[in-house]
């Protein structure tokens, strides 16, 4: 069966009319092939704008829904996530070309959003604060905030969705996603399965609550534009965010933006070796480099270099390369050819700067349109160059260290702060990375790689990477507004730091 069919029998397993899939001119193709999987119709900007409108009528109806009501819907998303866990899957790993275990695992982190999501909806709540004024109460409520468009990135197609989405159904918000114009057939998957929930929740659940928009980035324009859509997630590259960033400032709308990472870990000399190279080889070689938040610079201190270094190049030699779908593979195609032309050429550059590679090339699978390759190590005499910018590839650049505080300065010496990790034994360096003057990232992780978070936690980046947080923790506060109320229960009207206005 060729991917296109399969892709076919697979969304309409999932519920999307199979005359959603071709007429139109967005062409999807499978990285695994690069087989033409659909060709989607766009909607207009004016369309959007329509969409927009009803997404906001879904919203006042929706945020008179008791939360914990609104979690039972979000509930029922988690129950159909976990009954087409399968089929969503794979089709991730069609869409994106990621392993299956890796597809698996994106729509696993949906279903234990939604999880989260759940208990949150009984957990809205804020503080009651002490007040200076007698027979007073002052406290904090928290409210449902507007319509949260959701644009996202290719390379996790569903999983950006649903981190925003299950919070924001569960604080009273409506959800506009603009997908990836790379990954849209997933999204109509999200859609369908997100239908069925509606229809088993019932008449309470307004319509147009979560509408996909298909189109490229015209489309996440008039989100970003649009005066009724309260808050805007984007995740993407920190292009991208340098455009969104200020479009929303300027009309004082919210911004959760998810940008770039040029993640780095740190081996010191206690290191357990063996768990460090297999961290470093999931961090840097695993989703094909793919990640946000793929290891991409590696600081090793000279006494452990030659003990960890030849290893790692072992490992980049060896790793097995190919169709994912077919093969036992640990590492897939890229996305497409803009992709394998910017891996080109961030190694020409590394090696200008004198870095030594190892790996890079391009591995034939007999699909002209499919940009496998073999994941490249570049040791690096310093960090220069191309080391100080993301490239969305498997390139892992190795620097030698000899000095712990100018090894915390070189980490932090780069535009992007998302992800980062020390393997190390010694109390004294792990504690100094997690602190004020340590790593400078959102993420900080001690003998763990830089990729592969769970949902529990607040998940995002300082810097370049944006500022934005999503997911667990408290990250839900960005989906509601806040009100701080003080109420009078006595029969004077004192005034707050004694001031008086006697008439
Ligand atoms: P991209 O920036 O090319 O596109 C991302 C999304 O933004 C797409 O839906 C695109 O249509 C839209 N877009 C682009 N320009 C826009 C504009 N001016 N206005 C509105 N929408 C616009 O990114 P990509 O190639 O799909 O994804 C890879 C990038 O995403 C990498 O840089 C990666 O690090 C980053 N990423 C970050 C996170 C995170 O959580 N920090 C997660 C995943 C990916």
């Amino acid at each position: 069966m060729t991917i296109a069919k399969e892709t076919a029998e697979l969304l309409a397993k999932l519920g999307v009319a199979k005359e959603a899939l071709s007429g139109g001119d967005l062409v999807v193709r499978s990285p695994v092939t690069g087989e033409q999987l659909a060709a989607l119709k766009q909607i207009s900007a004016a369309d959007a704008g329509k969409a927009i409108d009803a997404a906001h009528e879904a919203f006042k109806a929706w945020r008179l829904v008791p939360g914990p009501k609104r979690g039972e819907l979000v509930r029922l998303l988690g129950e159909e996530l976990r009954a087409h866990k399968a089929e969503l899957g794979r089709l991730v790993s069609i869409e994106v070309g990621k392993i299956p275990s890796e597809g698996l695992g994106e729509v696993q982190e949906m279903i234990d959003i939604c999880d989260f999501a759940v208990g949150l909806s009984r957990q809205l709540y804020g503080l009651t604060i002490a007040t200076e004024r007698p027979g007073h109460r002052m406290m904090e409520t928290w409210h449902p905030l507007g319509v949260v468009g959701v644009i996202s990135a290719f390379n996790f197609p569903v999983a950006v969705w649903s981190w925003n989405a299950a919070l924001a159904l569960v604080c009273g918000d409506s959800v506009v996603w603009k997908p990836s114009e790379k990954t849209p057939l997933t999204a109509l998957a999200c859609e369908a399965i997100f239908a069925r929930a509606v229809k088993r929740f019932g008449t309470d659940a307004p319509a147009n609550l979560a509408p996909v928009l298909i189109g490229e980035r015209g489309i996440g324009e008039v989100l970003v534009d649009n005066p009724k859509v309260a808050l805007v997630s984007a995740t993407g590259s920190t292009r991208m965010g340098r455009e969104v960033g200020p479009r929303l400032a300027k009309r004082f709308a919210r911004a959760v933006l998810e940008l770039g990472g040029n993640n780095a870990g740190i081996v010191c000399p206690s290191a357990d070796l063996d768990m460090a190279l297999r961290a470093i080889a999931f961090g840097a070689m695993g989703t094909a480099g793919q990640r946000c938040t793929t290891l991409r610079r590696l600081f090793v201190h000279e006494s452990v270099y030659d003990q960890l270094v030849p290893r790692l190049k072992k490992a980049y030699e060896s790793v097995s390369v190919g169709n994912p779908l077919e093969t036992s593979s640990l590492v897939g195609p890229l996305i497409d050819k803009m992709a394998f032309d910017g891996m080109q050429k961030a190694l020409k550059e590394a090696g200008e700067h004198g870095g030594k590679i190892t790996g890079g090339a391009r591995v034939e699978n007999g699909h002209k349109d499919a940009y496998y390759v073999r994941p490249a190590l570049v040791e690096m005499p310093k960090q220069a160059g191309p080391v100080l910018e993301e490239t969305f590839a498997p390139i892992l650049y190795v620097m030698k260290y000899s000095d712990f505080d100018q090894v915390l300065d070189l980490h932090n010496a780069v535009g992007a702060g998302l992800s980062s990790s020390i393997f190390t034994r010694d109390l004294q360096e792990s504690e100094r990375f997690l602190s004020a003057d340590g790593s400078d990232c959102g993420i900080a992780n001690v003998n763990i790689g830089t990729s592969g978070a769970e949902i529990g936690g607040a998940f995002g980046g300082e810097k370049e990477t944006g500022g934005g947080r999503e997911s667990g923790s408290d990250a839900w506060k960005a989906y509601m507004r806040r009100a701080t109320n003080t109420v009078n229960y006595s029969k004077a009207l004192p005034l707050a730091q004694g001031v008086s206005f006697d008439i």
